[in-house]
C-alpha cells in the first residue's frame, strides 16, 4: 500500500490534473510491461520507446518507463507486453451515430422506405447504440467525436459515459445547414436548413444547454448559390458558437465553399476538399484560424459500392463490424427491382468500380507536408461505412495518399484529442487517461497493423476485442 500512495503522490506531484482527483486507495493497478511504447507526437527516430512498463492505476496512467527501472505496485494485475505494441487508443474525428451504415439510412440520398421505413431504421440505430459502442472499442477505437445528429445525439453522449463498453463521445446537435432534407425530418431532425443570421444565432441557443462539442454547419454548395450571402449565416454562426466557447465544425467539400468557411471562423473541417487542387490560400486560411482537417477519404466511395451492390466487407470488418449490418450490406440482392430507388438502380446498371479519389489524396499529402493538423476520422454511418472497422479503409486511403504510418497514427491519436478537446487523450504519458491498443505487430512498419489489436483499454479497463462482439451476435 505505501508503494501505491508513494507512486500516485510521485505522480501528482509533477501533474495538476491528479491534484483535482486523486486515485483512491482501492483503485485496480495495472502493469503492462515490456511492450514497445508508441508515442505518436514524437519523429520518427523517437516514437517507438522499446522495453517499457506502463502503470495504470484506476483510469489513469501513472508511470512510464524503462521496464528494468520501472517499479510495479504489490497486487498489480500484469499484462504481458513483450513482442507488443502498445499505442494510445485511436480517435474517430467523424462519425454520426444517428446512421448505422446501411442501405436504409439516408432515405434523402437513395429513398428505401418502402423496404425498410425510416423510422424503423432510426428506432435500429437508437435501440443498437450499446453494439455500435462496442464494435467501436472492438476496432480499437477508444473516443469517437459525433458531428451531427438530432438533439437526441446528446443522449448518445449521456448513453456512452454510462455505459461501461463504449468509446468516449464527444457531440453536436442538429446542422445549422444551407440545404433542406425533408426526407430526414421525424420530429428532430438531424439537418435543419437556415436561410438567415438570426435563425442560425436561435438554433445554436436551442444547442447550448445541451453543452455541445462543437457548433456544425452544413455549407452545401447549390447551383446559382448567393455564396456571400451564406459566408454571412456561416459567420453569424461561428460567432454565436464562439462567444460560447464551442468551436466551429464545417461540412466544406469545395474549395470556395471551404475557404468561405474558413473565413468565417471555422475550427475544424470536417472533410478534406473533393473536386479542387487546393491553393496557397487555403492553407493560409487553415493557419491563420488554427485550423483541423478531417479528410474523410472512403466515405464518398463508400456510397457508390453500397448503391452499385458491389460493397464487399474487408477481413476487418467480417470480424468486428456489427454483425446485423452486416448482413444487411447485401439487401440487395433480395430488394425486389420495383423498390430500388433509381440513383441505386443506375449504380447497379453501370457496374463501374468507384474511382480513386486523386484530388483528395493529392490534397491530404499537401496539407501533410504544409505541417496543418489531420485528423483521421471516417463519417461512418453514412451508407457504405460502418461504425467501427472503417478506420482501417479510411487509414489504408490515407497512406495511400503518401503519410506514413507514423502521421496516420498521430492522426488518430495526438491529433485525434485535440479534435476532441480533451488534453489527457491520446498519448501515453503518466497523468493521461489509460486508453490504450496492445498490438501484436508494428504500426510503425505497416499501418494495416493497426486493425491487430489483442487488447483494447480505455480508462484502465482491459477489452478483449473478439468477446466484445461476440456478445453482440
Ligand atoms: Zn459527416
Amino acid at each position: 500500500m505505501r508503494i501505491y500512495l508513494s507512486l500516485s503522490i510521485a505522480a501528482c506531484t509533477l501533474l495538476a490534473a491528479c491534484a483535482h482527483t486523486p486515485p483512491s486507495d482501492d483503485a485496480r493497478t495495472l502493469a503492462i510491461v515490456g511492450a514497445t511504447v508508441v508515442r505518436p507526437e514524437l519523429d520518427a527516430a523517437h516514437a517507438a520507446v522499446p522495453d517499457t512498463t506502463v502503470v495504470i492505476r484506476g483510469e489513469r496512467i501513472i508511470a512510464v518507463g524503462p521496464s528494468a527501472t520501472t517499479k510495479i505496485p504489490d497486487g498489480a494485475e500484469r499484462i504481458d507486453g513483450k513482442g507488443r505494441w502498445l499505442i494510445p487508443g485511436m480517435i474517430d474525428g467523424h462519425v454520426h451515430f444517428f446512421q448505422s451504415g446501411n442501405l436504409y439510412t439516408r432515405p434523402d440520398v437513395a429513398d428505401f422506405n418502402s423496404t425498410v421505413p425510416y423510422a424503423q431504421e432510426v428506432a435500429r440505430n437508437k435501440s443498437r447504440l450499446a453494439a455500435t459502442f462496442k464494435v467501436w472499442l472492438a476496432s480499437g477505437v477508444t473516443s469517437v467525436i459525433d458531428v451531427g445528429g438530432p438533439f437526441w445525439n446528446f443522449d448518445v453522449r449521456n448513453a456512452a459515459n454510462n455505459s461501461s463498453a463504449a468509446p468516449r463521445v464527444a457531440t453536436t446537435g442538429p446542422l445549422i445547414s444551407m440545404v433542406a432534407r425533408p426526407q430526414l425530418d421525424l420530429g428532430d431532425p438531424p439537418i435543419v436548413k437556415i436561410e438567415s443570421a438570426e435563425a442560425a444565432r436561435a438554433l445554436v441557443a436551442r444547442e447550448m444547454p445541451h453543452k455541445p462539442d462543437f457548433i456544425k454547419v452544413w455549407f452545401v454548395r447549390e447551383p446559382n448559390d448567393d455564396l456571400a450571402k451564406k459566408e454571412a449565416i456561416v459567420k453569424a454562426t461561428a460567432d454565436a458558437a464562439h462567444a460560447a466557447h464551442v468551436r466551429l465544425a464545417v461540412h466544406a467539400t469545395e474549395l470556395d465553399t471551404a475557404k468561405a468557411a474558413l473565413r468565417a471562423g471555422a475550427d475544424y473541417l470536417v472533410h478534406s476538399v473533393f473536386e479542387d487542387p487546393i491553393d496557397d490560400e487555403f492553407i493560409e486560411l487553415m493557419r491563420k484560424n488554427h485550423a483541423l482537417l478531417c479528410p474523410t477519404l472512403f466515405v464518398t466511395n463508400g456510397y457508390r459500392w453500397a448503391l452499385s451492390n458491389q460493397w464487399q466487407a474487408t477481413p476487418e470488418e467480417q470480424r468486428l463490424a456489427d454483425p446485423q449490418i452486416l448482413v444487411a450490406m447485401h439487401d440487395l440482392e433480395r430488394i425486389p427491382k420495383d423498390k430500388i430507388p433509381a440513383r441505386a438502380a443506375k449504380l447497379m446498371a453501370d457496374h463501374k468500380t468507384p474511382p480513386v479519389p486523386t484530388v483528395s489524396l493529392q490534397n491530404l499529402k499537401k496539407l501533410e507536408d504544409a505541417g496543418i493538423p489531420i485528423v483521421m476520422g471516417t463519417d461512418a454511418g453514412n451508407i457504405g461505412t460502418l461504425h467501427g472497422p472503417s478506420v482501417f479503409r479510411e487509414m489504408a486511403l490515407m497512406h495511400d495518399a503518401g503519410l506514413t504510418p507514423l502521421q496516420i497514427l498521430r492522426s488518430a491519436t495526438t491529433n485525434g484529442a485535440r479534435a476532441f478537446g480533451n488534453p489527457d487523450l491520446g498519448a501515453i504519458a503518466p497523468g493521461k487517461l489509460a486508453d490504450l491498443i496492445l498490438l501484436d505487430a508494428d504500426p510503425l512498419s505497416d499501418v494495416a497493423n493497426l486493425s491487430h489489436a489483442e487488447r483494447v483499454i480505455k480508462g484502465g479497463v482491459v477489452y478483449d476485442p473478439k468477446s466484445l462482439i461476440d456478445s453482440i451476435r
